[in-house]
């Protein structure tokens, strides 16, 4: 585990001044690490401390159908079989293009040739929420 990949400052009109923060909450997100999964396989990703979302990192932007599926596998405790039966209203999805060098996040089709690290978030959603 490594704790020193501290997420730069992001600079934009939403997040102007503020660190890399969780979509759902806003929840300051700080740390990324690489984890081991039962299956052998190195992911890079983390959790938010507030509202329990996990993420991963997407470095190439172009991996996101595998990558989403361990996402969720993770949100189920590595769970592979939890994560494909689960029914899509019991969570949320949301994707981010952060670019370190700038500082800025990048929303929305026009950013899709940049080629920033993606995060994919999942926020399990509760029963009662
Ligand atoms: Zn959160």
């Amino acid at each position: 585990m490594c704790d020193n990949n501290r997420m730069p400052i992001a600079d934009d009109k939403e997040y102007r001044g503020k660190e890399f923060r969780c979509p759902f909450c806003l929840a300051n997100i700080l740390h990324i690490v690489n984890m081991d999964t039962p299956f052998g396989a190195t992911f890079e990703g983390g959790g938010c401390p507030s509202c329990g979302a996990v993420f991963s990192v997407d470095h190439s932007g172009k991996n996101q159908g595998e990558l989403y599926m361990d996402t969720l596998a993770y949100a189920f405790g590595w769970d592979f079989d939890a994560a494909i039966e689960a029914d899509p209203d019991s969570y949320e999805e949301a994707v981010v293009r952060f670019n370190p060098k700038i500082a800025k996040y990048l929303l929305g089709e026009a950013e899709r040739a940049d080629r920033s690290p993606k995060y994919i978030f999942i926020k399990r959603l509760t029963k009662d929420a």
